[in-house]
């Protein structure tokens, strides 16, 4: 909803944020290729002005929802088109910036196949989106973004949720571990009963509490309106790394339990929304002020 909310035109506002609020229609947010991720600049996917609209084409990979969407938005480099998107002669092919698409499901040219064999985040369908010569109208554009910012914008406010999402991952994998260690019964005892178990569910409860914390200080930021980019990427980079730490300890205590899907361990084992390693040249950037990501 973001991305239509934030650099739609009222009429695309109008057409799809009701009944994506409601629940009655659903989006994604088409950004990742095969074979640039962490690096989305590098994105192959083109949308050329026509006199009547725009044709897409690329691929897009592990898109949450892609295949049950209504409506996609597809971030593609455009060709062919004026500053404001209007068809360009006189530019010819030339490379103009990245811009938002809404393309809309049965759109022609483009499908959506499902990505199967997940182990994780297996809750929500993931899937490729397909643009082979797609034809959009030329009011699929989103009219009030250029350039990268718009979909890095949208990862903003998704990585909040994720900062939160990651949260009740460990919240789970704790609970299903604490609850384990009093019904397990080894050598006689409960294996809570062991002072090293015990150790794990503190340091767990501990990590959780600060990061509900984080998250909430957060929230906090944002409602003033002063949260920017590298808090989220602060809070997210932690909260992602302890929900995947505490399932790591969660596992050892459910001992050879732990690997089935019997208990919700291994099934929040996961990475999106921008991996450690990015998020930590995140902030490296913001602290020195020094980009290293090339
Ligand atoms: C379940 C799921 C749902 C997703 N949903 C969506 C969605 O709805 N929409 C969407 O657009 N995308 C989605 N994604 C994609 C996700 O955002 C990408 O997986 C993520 O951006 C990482 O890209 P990649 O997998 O291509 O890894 P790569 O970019 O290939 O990275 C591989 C490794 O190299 C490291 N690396 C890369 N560059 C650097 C560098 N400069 N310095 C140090 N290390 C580096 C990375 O940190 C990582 O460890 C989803 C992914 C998953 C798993």
């Amino acid at each position: 909803m973001y991305p239509i909310f934030a650099y739609g035109s009222e009429e695309q506002r109008r057409r799809w944020l009701p009944k994506l609020a409601a629940g009655e229609a659903v989006g994604c947010f088409g950004l990742t290729e095969p074979d640039f991720g962490s690096n989305p600049a590098g994105m192959r996917t083109v949308a050329r002005r026509t006199p009547s609209g725009w044709v897409l084409n690329g691929t897009k990979m592990w898109i949450t929802n892609g295949t049950i969407s209504d409506v996609s938005v597809v971030w593609a480099k455009t060709r062919g088109a004026g500053p404001d998107g209007e068809p360009s002669g006189d530019r010819g092919d030339a490379e103009g910036p990245i811009r938002g698409f809404l393309v809309e499901r049965g759109a022609k040219g483009f499908s959506a196949p499902e990505m199967h064999r997940k182990h994780s985040l297996r809750a929500s369908v993931t899937s490729e989106l397909v643009l082979d010569d797609c034809e959009v109208p030329a009011d699929a554009l989103l009219p009030n973004v250029k350039g990268l910012k718009g979909p890095l914008g949208c990862l903003t406010q998704a990585r909040y949720g994720i900062a939160w999402g990651a949260v009740g991952s460990a919240m789970a994998c704790y609970d299903a571990a604490a609850r384990y260690s009093r019904e397990r019964i080894q050598f006689g005892k409960p294996i809570g009963a062991f002072q090293l178990t015990q150790a794990k569910l503190a340091d767990m409860l501990t990590e959780i509490t600060k990061a509900q914390l984080l998250a909430w200080h957060l929230g906090r930021l944002k409602d003033a309106g002063t949260m920017r980019p590298a808090q989220v990427s602060l809070a997210k980079r932690n909260n992602v790394r302890i929900a995947l730490e505490i399932a790591r300890e969660a596992r050892t205590v459910l001992g050879a339990n732990g690997i089935t899907s019997e208990y919700p361990v291994m099934r929040h084992a996961n990475t999106y929304e921008g991996t450690h390693e990015i998020h930590t040249l995140v902030l490296g950037q913001d602290i020195t002020g020094i980009p290293a990501y090339e």
